[in-house]
């Protein structure tokens, strides 16, 4: 099963996609994070992304799309994939559409405060990429891995926080439209007291039944 996970940036994908995991065996994709490590290993393309990722802009479709796919054909996806930030544009979704058969996309609406309350309090652990929330963790150390370098995105920053949500809200009504066209899109509506297990409480039924 392919399952894509849709919603602005900070609303809580990454922790669903782990929950995701865990229960199901997917494979999560995010293209942030495959941005993040072409960054981290400086290669010619991470040089090109720096500017884009490190300041909220979002990357042409064109790279985009040919990172997640030549990642989507890897063995390891025949399992099933949980895709955290892709589609982001229609171009995206359309493209993705003639590759791989989605299953169910789970949207999750936050309010642009619940963003900016979550995003401003998000640590990562640099050794496993594993999210820390000060609202939730203690931030001395990981509670995965217990590495001690915990950091703030370059983008969780407030001015780049807003313009990756006015980037989201540009786009991602057609987007949404053109999965309710297909029938596919499940609506989550989060509230900011709530943990992720609480939210990921409201799809693992609709997931299990795939
Ligand atoms: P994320 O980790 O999903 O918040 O993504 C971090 C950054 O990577 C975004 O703010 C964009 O700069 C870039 N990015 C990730 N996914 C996409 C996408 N599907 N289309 C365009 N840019 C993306």
């Amino acid at each position: 099963m392919n399952i894509i996970l849709n919603g602005a940036s900070g609303c809580g994908k990454g922790s669903m996609a782990g929950f995701l995991v865990k229960d199901f065996g997917l494979v999560p994709i995010s293209t942030g994070d495959l941005f993040r490590e072409q960054i981290a290993k400086q290669t010619p393309l991470g040089k090109k992304l720096e500017s884009y990722v490190s300041t909220g802009k979002w990357v042409p479709d064109e790279v985009t799309i040919e990172i997640l796919m030549d990642r989507i054909k890897q063995p390891d996806c025949a399992k099933g994939v949980i895709l955290d930030g892709f589609p982001r544009t229609l171009n995206q979704a359309i493209a993705l559409d003639k590759t791989l058969n989605i299953d169910l996309v789970i949207a999750i609406e936050v309010t642009d405060d619940i963003v900016h309350a979550r995003l401003g309090g998000r640590y990562m652990c640099r050794n496993c990429g594993t999210i820390h929330s000060t609202r939730w963790d203690k931030i001395d150390k990981c509670k995965k891995c217990g590495g001690t370098d915990l950091y703030q995105r370059d983008d969780d920053k407030a001015e780049f926080i807003q313009k990756r949500l006015e980037n989201f809200k540009l786009n991602n009504g057609e987007i949404l439209d053109f999965y309710r066209s297909q029938n596919k899109l499940f609506i989550v509506k989060d509230k900011l007291e709530n943990t992720p297990a609480d939210t990921y409480a409201l799809v693992k039924d609709t997931v299990a039944k795939l």
